[in-house]
């Protein structure tokens, strides 16, 4: 089955009872025995749900994957995955994060002994450069946020065999319609679905992906343990939204190519970051691991002024001014304020996240009106 096939069936079968085709909300915490154990494959819903299953296969399908988790947020299953390390364990991460990662690893998992090194993972050398005998886990983020560096997924996953690491990738930004990272060679694929699998604004989730049967087992452990699952309204509206991820992330990304061309030829704008110039310094790289450059891009006007940006972005009509990304609507966002607030200036400053950064999460809405919005506020 091919990808856009299978963000509208992967994994799905039609309603058993009814034959619907949507599967349904079964809003039920639990399920009627015969006899004590003797159930239709659902106990208690923090464990399974059937709206939450069907969700769960479509994850796996479209990643690629065999095995697909559901969570509350994406913060919730990257602590899940940070839970299958010990104390004294050590993770490789990269630097230029997602402000909350980086929070929950820095602020909540150094407490119970867990050590991160926040490193430019640029090329391959230097991850390897980290790796001691106490590393499990290289975290990579790509197209990274807010600067859009590129990571060689498959050069990480080359480091982390040679170590027998496990090498976890967010793929929240660039979603299975432009980069596979399972294919490439991670061991886990993670999402904040909340961005562009839910497509519009309206969900809070998270998911993994593996293929190890025994890493599958851990993290269905951790998943019921802990519990922060998403509720079958939820479940069903992502599936919802998945259904047309394929040509939503089409248009995201024919949208953000002639944005970010409009902006990089704009006199008033210093710089532009987006995957798509082959200027960009890692472009080979995404060139050879996504299918096309999606509609996340961040730029800096000229001066380097905080005032500047905070005007622009006060004066969009049609951008949003708004913390998230991956909806249908465009939002715009100041990362120093909003998104990576949590992060010490002079830490932010030296990935590039300067007081005039200003990120653009690009909508499917007609490219012209989103270039004349553009136009009035920058001047
Ligand atoms: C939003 C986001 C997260 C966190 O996900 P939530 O669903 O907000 O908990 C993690 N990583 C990236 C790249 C994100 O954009």
């Amino acid at each position: 089955m091919k990808f856009n096939t299978k963000t509208i069936h992967g994994g799905q079968e039609h309603d058993k009872a009814y034959g619907a085709v949507m599967p349904p909300i079964y809003q039920t915490s639990t399920y009627a025995q015969s006899t004590p154990g003797g159930h239709k494959g659902f106990e208690y819903s923090r464990t399974h749900n059937p709206t939450r299953k069907a969700l769960e296969n479509s994850f796996a399908s479209i990643e690629n994957g065999k095995h697909g988790f559901a969570f509350a947020s994406g913060m919730a299953a990257i602590d899940t995955v940070i839970k299958l390390l010990k104390p004294g364990d050590e993770v490789i991460s990269t630097n230029d994060l997602y402000g909350g990662s980086y929070r929950l690893f820095t602020k909540v998992f150094s407490k119970y002994g867990i050590k991160f090194h926040f490193i430019g993972m640029d090329n391959a050398d230097k991850i390897a450069s980290y790796v001691n005998e106490n590393t499990k886990l290289i975290w990579v983020e790509t197209p990274t946020n807010p600067m859009m560096n590129i990571i060689d997924i498959k050069a990480a996953s080359e480091v982390a065999k040679a170590n027998n690491i496990l090498l976890g990738v967010d793929n929240t930004f660039a979603t299975p319609y432009l980069q596979r990272p399972l294919d490439l060679g991670a061991d886990i694929v993670m999402h904040s679905a909340t961005k562009y699998l839910g497509g519009h604004s309206d969900v809070v989730m998270g998911a993994l992906v593996v293929n190890d049967d025994d890493l599958a087992e851990e993290i269905a452990f951790l998943q019921n343990s802990s519990g922060g699952v998403p509720g079958p309204q939820d479940s069903f509206l992502m599936l919802r939204g998945i259904k047309t991820l394929h040509i939503r992330m089409q248009r995201h990304s024919e949208n953000g190519k002639v944005i970010a061309e409009y902006l990089a030829s704009h006199p008033k704008i210093e710089k532009v970051y987006w995957p798509g110039f082959e200027s960009h310094p890692n472009h080979d790289v995404a060139k050879a691991q996504m299918d096309d450059f999606g509609g996340m891009i961040s730029f800096v006007t000229k001066g380097n002024s905080y005032e500047d940006a905070i005007k622009i972005v006060e004066k969009l009509k049609i951008f949003t001014l708004a913390e998230s990304l991956g909806g249908v609507e465009s939002l715009a966002g100041h990362p120093a304020s909003m998104t990576h607030a949590s992060i010490p200036k002079e830490e932010r400053e030296k990935t590039g996240v300067v007081d005039a950064l200003i990120r653009l999460s690009v909508g499917i809405e007609d490219v012209d009106d989103l270039i004349a919005d553009l136009e009035q506020a920058i001047g």
